[in-house]
């Protein structure tokens, strides 16, 4: 279920194409664990033939699960792309792979969602972190001691703030 265009249904027009892909289709490697991508990828995109190669534009939307990176409260992130445009080439060196008059989007779709991965997500630029809690000693915990700490802590920052 990759994202894919057939070159042969481009000849007559142009192709809308709309939906959602699973994540696990794109195969991300965010190489974070602060950050998750567990939701689909939404696209909305046009693609057309030019003599040169296949223009695609449009729209792609995924939301990430983060943690703060000072707090480790979760986060929602949006990553857009909108709007998005690739080029790709159907001739010389750089050409893109055909099979079966298909080309596939994935690829290219991949590396571009990756540049735009928030790198220290924040769930406020304000955030001042936790309270007697260093984030690197709590992100040495495994597991659930680690999502333990990260609530009590949050606890005690809500005291704090009901005191003042
Ligand atoms: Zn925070």
């Amino acid at each position: 279920m990759a994202l894919t265009v057939n070159l042969r249904h481009l000849e007559a027009h142009n192709i809308r194409l709309s939906g959602e892909m699973p994540v696990s289709e794109l195969d991300l490697d965010t190489r974070d664990e602060l950050i998750q991508a567990r939701r689909p990828l939404e696209y909305d995109l046009e693609a057309q033939k030019l003599e040169e190669g296949l223009l695609v534009q449009g729209k792609l939307r995924l939301v990430l699960d983060c943690e703060c990176v000072r707090c480790l409260k979760p986060v929602e992130y949006v990553l857009e792309l909108a709007p998005w445009t690739c080029l790709l080439p159907l001739q010389g060196e750089e050409r893109v792979a055909v099979v079966n008059d298909v080309v596939d989007l994935t690829p290219t779709i991949r590396e571009d969602i990756l540049l735009e991965f928030p790198q220290h997500p924040l769930c406020d630029p304000e955030c001042s972190g936790l309270p007697n809690l260093s984030v690197g000693k709590a992100k040495k915990n495994s597991g659930a001691g680690k999502t333990e700490a990260g609530t009590s802590a949050w606890a005690e920052l809500n005291k704090l703030k009901f005191n003042n």
